[in-house]
């Protein structure tokens, strides 16, 4: 789950890490209030939405000359006047894809002098099995570029999770990030904080793009991207409480109401599978037979056909869907059930493109005949290899 830089500030800063003041607003109305609660002169408004590379995006309905999606404003009449031109338009950028997303809400922020933009993020890297830090000199941009170009300014300092960030860790990070004086001092409390922060709140991934060092030598927080582990949002409120369902995915929000496992993709075939491993099979021979899945909908061990039926007008609302694979390996989970629940999905909402069904295990004899006896057109396959042809074929 992902949630906006002003509630990441707000939780880091819970944790006492520095970030400038700022007031969220929803409407122009509130703007000239919220600028008059900072201390000035500078001022910065910058975009609410789940996408990064907001200052280097363009609003759709604006002129290619006007400014992006995160602005300086000089006075409070500047950060108004701004307001009133981000609000409700559409801001397209590197992360949002060519749709861009509506700007429903700013963040004006005191504005800091800038002396150095750093990177730093927090993430579990998979190859050691640990939180590790990994920061560059090279914050404010494109770090993808910079891993790119010059691989060797990323520098990445793995936690052991029993000791926690050590001294030598900070010394490390300072070292990488070139930080001296007060800029390291402030590195001493803060990377244990993010650390902290981080491990206690269940994060995937907590990006600082950029940090920057002050003129007046201190760090700062001064843009925050944070994703926490789905699995855990269970034991967290608070960050429940901070999802913003108008930033996410329609369907997925509705798979996550069934309690489905719900990705989507950026190919045409739809697909729904029980099991991660059952999944990953079938993209994959979806792929070797020259195509490519649009999502892919788990439906789990013990869906009922309500669950499987859910499911599988998830997989049809999507446009992008030009066949489907249902490829259902029957253990826990019963072929009847899934026959009966897809039969009963197709009849409510239609069949507009070609069904491949696959089903294996209990009751298949029987989930079969539902099939066959539906008067539906759904084309039944013997196994995974036929099935991923047949669907193949089926969209070519
Ligand atoms: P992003 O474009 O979505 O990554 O948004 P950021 O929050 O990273 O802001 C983009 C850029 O705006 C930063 O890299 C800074 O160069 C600039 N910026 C943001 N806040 C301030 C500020 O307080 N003072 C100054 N001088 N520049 C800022
Ligand atoms: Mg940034």
């Amino acid at each position: 789950m992902n949630i906006h830089e002003y509630q990441a500030k707000q939780v880091l800063k819970a944790y006492g890490a520095p970030v400038a003041e700022g007031v969220a607003i929803t409407s122009a109305d509130q703007a000239e209030a919220a600028a008059k609660q900072l201390p000035g002169p500078l001022y910065v408004v910058k975009s609410q939405i789940h996408a990064g590379g907001r200052g280097k995006g363009k609003f759709k309905e604006l002129g290619a000359e006007a400014k992006g999606g995160v602005r300086l404003a000089f006075s409070i009449e500047e950060a108004v006047a701004h307001a009133k031109e981000m609000l409700g338009n559409t801001l397209v950028t590197a992360q949002t894809g060519e749709a861009g997303k509506q700007v429903n809400r700013l963040y004006i922020e005191d504005g800091a002098d800038i002396a150095r933009e750093l990177y730093c993020s927090l993430l579990v890297d998979r190859s050691v099995g640990q939180t590790a830090f990994v920061v560059s000199t090279e914050g404010g941009m494109d770090i993808e570029e910079v891993a790119h170009a010059t691989p060797e300014k990323i520098h990445t300092i793995a936690i052991n999770p029993e000791a926690g960030v050590t001294d030598e860790n900070v010394a490390a990070i300072n070292a990488a990030l070139e930080l001296t004086g007060q800029a390291a001092e402030d590195g001493k409390s803060l990377f244990p904080i993010l650390y902290k922060a981080f491990v206690e709140k269940d994060m995937d991934m907590l990006e600082i793009n950029p940090l920057i060092v002050m003129e007046n030598g201190h760090l700062r927080v001064l843009d925050a991207k944070v994703s926490f582990d789905g699995n855990a949002l269970y034991r967290h409120e608070d960050i429940r409480a901070l999802r913003d369902e108008t930033e996410e995915d329609a369907k997925e929000i509705e798979a996550s109401k069934w309690d489905l496992a719900y990705v989507a993709l950026d190919g045409n075939i739809g697909c729904m599978v029980n099991g991660a491993g059952l999944a990953m099979a079938t993209m994959d021979i979806i792929k070797l037979y020259g195509k490519e899945p649009a999502n892919f909908c788990d439906v789990g061990g013990g869906a009922g056909k309500e669950k499987v039926a859910a499911a599988f007008k998830i997989i049809t609302a999507d446009p992008k869907v030009e066949g489907i694979l249902v490829n259902i390996f029957g253990g826990i989970m019963k072929c009847d059930v899934i026959a009966e629940g897809v039969v009963a999905a197709v009849q409510e909402v239609g069949l507009k493109v070609p069904l491949v069904v696959r089903l294996e295990g209990t009751n298949v004899e029987l989930g079969k005949k539902i099939l066959n006896e539906s008067g539906l057109a759904i084309t039944a396959a013997d196994d995974l290899d036929d099935a991923a042809q047949k669907i193949v074929a089926a969209v070519a």
